[in-house]
C-alpha cells in the first residue's frame, strides 16, 4: 500500500531540488532546509574565501561555494539537465549560450526548475540544519535547525531524512603542500596559470607520471609527491628535486562532510569513505530512512542525482522494495572486496568512473526508467579525457560539437 512521509531535505542545491521535486511527486510531505538566501548551492559564485585558508581555526568563516571566477561547466549541456527537464538549448535563453556555460547559466536552470518543479514553496531559507538525530520513540528523526538572527534553535520530527549538502566546501588538508594534484579544476588552473606566470609545477601523488618538462608546453613541469615544504617557499619533492616557490595552490579536492549528524556506527566516514551505504545512498540499518543524494562522483551527475533522488521518493512511497537488511550489507561489502582486490583505494569508494554505465541503469532499472542513452556516457568519456589532457588548453569547450 503507498504511503506517504514527512521528509526533510537537507540543502537546496542540485540535490536537495531534485529530491525535493521526486519527493512531492510521490505525494510526500516535504521540507527543504537551506541555510543560505537562495537555491543553488555550489553553483552560487562566492567571491570570499575562508577566512583561514589554512582551516586549522574553527570559527573560521566558512565559505560554501568552490567556484573560480573563470570557471566554466566541464559538461556541455546535454549532460547537464534532467531526463524531463534538459537544460536549455541555448538558442532558447537568453544568456550564455556556449556550449560549456559559466555558472550564472547553470544557476539560472537551477532557480527555474526550483520554481517549475514547485519545490521552491518548499525551501525553508536562512535555516542552517545543526543536528539530526534519532528521536526518543526510535522511529523519528529529530532535526534541529537554527538562522543567523535568531540565536534559539528550532526542532522538528520527521519520518525520512534526505542529505543534500554537498561535498566540496570542506577541503582536504595536507601536512605539506603544492598538490596540484590531478583533478579537474587542478587541470583547468595549472592551464590558466601558466598563460601569466613564468613557471607552473604540477605536483602529483600519482606514481605513474614521468617527472619532467610537460609535452607541448614551454613552462609547465611535473613532478613526484611534496615531500616538504620550507618558510622560505622551498618545496622538495620526494623524487630530490627542489625549487623555490612564489605561490603554492591546494588543489587537494575536498571531503564528505555531515557535522549535523548523530548516528554512532549506523554510518560513519573513513578515509573519505562514507558507509556503509547500500549503493551509495542507503545506511542499511536504518534504511530507507535515512539516505544521501549526491555522494558518488565521475559520472554525468545531474542525472545520477534525479535518478537517486526517484528511487529514494519511490522507496519511501512504497513503490519499490529494498532487499533485507543483511542482503544491503552484503553488497557493502562485496564492493569493499572488489575494491581491495583490484586496488581501489578506499578513498575513492564513491568514484564511479568505469562503473557509472552499470550504476545508474541499475537505478534507473528500479525506477522503471530505459537506461541513459549510451552515447552519454560516450561523450562522458571522450570529454573525460579532453579535460585531463595536458595538451589540451581548455579549448575543448568551445571546439566541441555537442551536436555530433
Ligand atoms: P551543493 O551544490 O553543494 O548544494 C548543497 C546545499 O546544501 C547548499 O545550498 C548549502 O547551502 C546547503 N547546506 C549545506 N549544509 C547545510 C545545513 N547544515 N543546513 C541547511 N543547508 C545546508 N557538475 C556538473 O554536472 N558539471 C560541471 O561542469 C561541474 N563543475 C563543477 C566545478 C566545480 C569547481 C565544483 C566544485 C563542482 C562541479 N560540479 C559539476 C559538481 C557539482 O558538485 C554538482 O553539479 C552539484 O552542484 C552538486 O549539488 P549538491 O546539491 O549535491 O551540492
Amino acid at each position: 500500500m503507498s504511503r506517504a512521509c514527512k521528509v526533510a531535505v537537507i540543502g537546496a542545491g542540485v540535490s536537495g531540488l531534485v529530491a525535493g521535486r521526486e519527493l512531492l511527486r510521490e505525494g510526500h510531505q516535504v521540507v527543504v532546509f537551506e541555510k543560505a538566501d537562495r537555491v543553488g548551492g555550489t553553483w552560487v559564485y562566492d567571491p570570499r574565501t575562508d577566512s583561514d585558508p589554512v582551516g586549522l581555526d574553527p570559527f573560521r568563516r566558512v565559505v560554501h561555494g568552490s567556484l573560480y571566477a573563470s570557471l566554466r561547466t566541464n559538461l556541455p549541456r546535454p549532460l547537464m539537465g534532467f531526463r524531463d527537464y534538459p537544460f536549455p538549448d541555448p538558442s532558447k535563453t537568453p544568456g550564455d549560450r556556449r556550449a560549456f556555460p559559466g555558472p550564472e547559466e547553470v544557476l539560472r536552470f537551477i532557480e527555474a526548475f526550483a520554481r517549475d518543479s514547485g519545490v521552491l514553496e518548499v525551501v525553508r531559507f536562512r535555516a542552517e540544519v545543526v543536528r539530526v538525530a534519532m528521536g526518543r520513540r526510535n522511529d523519528e528523526w529529530m532535526v534541529e535547525w537554527q538562522t543567523e538572527a535568531e540565536a534559539e534553535k528550532k526542532k522538528e520530527e520527521f519520518e525520512a531524512v534526505v542529505v543534500c549538502n554537498g561535498h566540496h566546501t570542506e577541503f582536504r588538508r595536507l601536512q605539506i603542500v603544492v598538490i596540484i594534484g590531478m583533478g579537474a579544476s587542478a587541470c583547468d588552473i595549472s592551464k590558466e596559470i601558466s598563460k601569466v606566470a613564468k613557471e607552473v609545477h604540477l605536483a602529483s601523488r600519482s606514481t605513474d607520471i614521468e617527472a619532467g618538462k610537460l609535452d607541448g608546453h614551454i613552462n609547465i613541469w611535473q613532478h613526484s609527491m611534496v615531500d616538504s615544504v620550507h618558510e622560505d617557499g622551498k618545496v622538495d619533492f620526494v623524487d630530490g628535486s627542489s625549487l623555490i616557490a612564489d605561490a603554492i595552490i591546494y588543489c587537494t579536492g575536498y571531503k564528505y562532510n555531515f557535522p549535523f549528524l548523530e548516528m554512532d556506527d549506523t554510518v560513519n566516514i573513513d578515509d573519505n569513505r562514507v558507509g556503509p551505504l547500500y549503493k551509495h545512498v542507503f545506511p542499511p540499518r536504518v534504511a530507507p530512512w535515512l539516505s544521501f543524494v549526491g555522494l558518488p562522483y565521475k559520472t554525468i551527475i545531474f542525472r545520477m542525482l534525479e535518478l537517486q533522488s526517484k528511487w529514494i521518493a519511490q522507496v519511501l512511497s512504497n513503490k519499490i522494495a529494498l532487499p533485507p537488511e543483511e542482503d544491503m550489507i552484503t553488497s557493502v561489502n562485496n564492493l569493499y572486496l572488489q575494491m581491495e582486490e583490484t586496488g581501489k583505494p578506499k578513498h575513492h569508494t564513491h568514484s564511479l568512473g568505469a562503473d557509472k554505465a552499470e550504476y545508474m541503469n541499475y537505478l534507473a532499472a528500479e525506477v522503471g526508467e530505459p537506461p541513459i542513452e549510451e552515447w552519454r556516457f560516450q561523450m562522458y568519456d571522450t570529454l573525460l579525457e579532453r579535460i585531463y589532457s595536458h595538451h589540451d588548453d581548455g579549448g575543448y569547450r568551445d571546439e566541441w560539437d555537442v551536436d555530433h
